[in-house]
């Protein structure tokens, strides 16, 4: 029997042994900064010429590491690995698969400050979330190992005299995992080990701006006792690999996590039939988000000014999860609004690598553009309280960005921005407020700041997100305490570190025997 499962605490950084130790962490990412990173296929590891250079978005010279990028060749040769490692994996009992994830989970948390460091230099996360980051990854190991003990045995069905029926679950084949940068480790970590764990071999192709921290991740794998051709460690262009892999015929599922068009794309691609193919793919696509905190007019006004800054500007608006609407009923309007503006005045924008930074850089110049074009709308749209302003001569950094007095279908309030930017619209009630918040194609967090018992029960029949959440902010979620995913075209909503998500990368099987 393992021990009920609990989430790992968030690291309290005003203790001076945790400070020193993330400052020895930064330390020793510093000793292995700019070096090379193989492929990983079959157990082997394959240099290849053309390489994925991953640099500090706070510091565009830094180096982190280069990544070896695989081409079509290369793919296959992996693909061929994990379709030969399925043979003798899916044997594997479960207690073995998972004691593989108790081990890395060992691993990392042994080393959660090196973790750390590497998400600030290599993705710009601040102290807490990139502890927070580390924390998620780790639960994501402890609870999918638990999860498949829970589930390996089946569950019951019933039997007639003189017959014997059984119903448990048998895992897919191989599958493709596509990762996302904004979480660089716990994403790319929860969706590989939980394909893993339920018995399939997979393809791991991580996010072109953050390979380091998946290099890595592949290594503490293979330190926990994973056998060769499990995981297959395939960097490369969304458009080469990606575009190949989830074409394959012998794929058999699909884990995405990322952009909604992307997201489109695998989807519609994955439908098509291939030479040789015998099965329908499965796609489990969680896409992008346009989350809206509602304000009542009965609520706790600080709360409300808080987790809207919270959500909106924490690693600077880069969770799918982030907060960039705000819908206040009209007599509390200027009154959070104010507050909002306030508060965020008072962040602190700079090098994640100091303490004291609230918010680090965006990831790219990519995003920095993109960003900054919707600053520009939003100053056409709406009214410009705060922010605004983006410097990329060293990094890429942003203010934390609040536009007032916007319409509920400008573009501002429509679109993704996946940035500091958070835009404000007025109420005229609680009803309308909540019309507004589910006035857009996606449909993943939402919160509501009310003191209102009616309105609670409202929302959470009319708001519809995958999660919701009453008087907090609506970024953080935890795993197994939260599960994760949204609705419409924030994806398949297959709820990330939840009870259900284990079942999605297998398929049940029926036996019956008559005695
Ligand atoms: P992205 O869609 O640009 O890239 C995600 C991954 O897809 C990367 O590994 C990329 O290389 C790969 N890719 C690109 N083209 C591909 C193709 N043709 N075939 C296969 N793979 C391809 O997203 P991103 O910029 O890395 O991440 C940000 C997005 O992810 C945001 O929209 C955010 O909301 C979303 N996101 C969603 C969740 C969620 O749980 N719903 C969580 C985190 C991020």
């Amino acid at each position: 029997m393992v021990q009920p499962y609990k989430h790992e605490p968030f690291t309290d950084f005003t203790n001076e042994t945790e400070r020193e130790g993330y400052l020895q962490g930064l330390k020793t990412v510093e000793s292995y900064l700019g070096q090379d990173y193989d492929l990983l296929i079959g157990g082997k590891r394959i240099s290849t010429e053309d390489k994925i250079v991953s640099n500090n978005p706070s510091n565009k010279e830094e180096v982190i590491g280069r990544v070896s990028k695989a081409n079509r060749e290369l793919a296959e040769k992996a693909m061929q690995s994990a379709v030969e490692a399925f043979k003798t994996w899916k044997k594997v009992k479960s207690e073995t698969r998972a004691d593989v994830l108790f081990k890395a989970a060992a691993i990392i948390r042994r080393r959660k400050h090196e973790f750390s460091a590497l998400l600030t230099k290599e993705a710009g996360k601040p102290w807490k979330e990139a502890d927070a980051d580390t924390a998620e990854a780790i639960d994501f190991l402890e609870y999918y190992a638990r999860q498949m003990l829970a589930i390996k045995d089946g569950v019951p069905v019933n039997s007639r005299p003189n017959e014997f029926n059984r119903y448990g679950y048998i895992p897919l084949g191989v599958g493709v995992i596509i990762s996302p940068w904004n979480f660089p480790l716990a994403i790319m970590a929860g969706t590989t080990v939980a394909a893993i764990v339920t018995g399939n071999t997979v393809l791991l192709k991580p996010a072109s701006t953050t390979p380091i921290v998946a290099a890595k991740f592949v290594e503490v794998m293979e330190e926990a006792g994973l056998p060769a051709g499990v995981l297959n460690f395939v960097p490369g262009s969304g458009a080469e690999v990606g575009d190949y892999l989830v074409d394959h015929k012998d794929t058999r599922f699909i884990s995405f996590t990322g952009s909604r068009d992307v997201g489109l794309r695998i989807f519609e691609r994955s439908s098509k039939l291939n030479e040789g193919q015998i099965w329908l793919k499965r796609v489990i696509a969680e896409m992008g988000g346009k989350d809206t905190i509602v304000v009542d007019s009965e609520a706790d006004l600080e709360l409300a000014a808080q987790s809207i800054v919270a959500g909106a500007f924490g690693f600077s608006g880069q969770k799918c999860s982030a907060c960039s609407r705000a819908v206040i009923v009209e007599d509390v309007y200027d009154q959070v609004l104010n507050r909002v503006v306030e508060l965020t005045n008072e962040l602190t924008l700079g090098n994640p690598e100091e303490q004291s930074t609230f918010m680090g850089p965006v990831i790219d110049q990519s995003a920095f553009d993109k960003i900054m074009s919707y600053v520009e709308i939003g100053k056409q749209e709406g009214k410009l309280m705060t922010g605004g302003e983006g410097d990329s001569s060293k990094g890429f950094f942003i203010k934390p960005t609040v536009i007032a007095d916007l319409q509920p279908n400008d573009r501002l309030m429509q679109e993704e921005i996946f940035g500091p930017v958070v835009g404000f619209t007025k109420a005229k009630d609680f009803t309308e407020a909540i019309e507004i918040a589910n006035n857009t194609e996606y449909g993943l967090t939402g919160a509501v700041i009310t003191r209102n018992r009616a309105h609670i029960e409202q929302a959470r029949e009319d708001f519809h997100v995958g999660n919701l959440y009453f008087n907090r902010s609506c970024t953080g979620a935890i795993v197994g305490y939260q599960p994760f995913g949204g609705f419409n075209m924030s994806g398949t909503d297959s709820k990330a570190g939840g009870p259900d998500y284990l079942l999605l990368h297998m398929q049940a099987k029926t036996t019956s025997e008559m005695y």
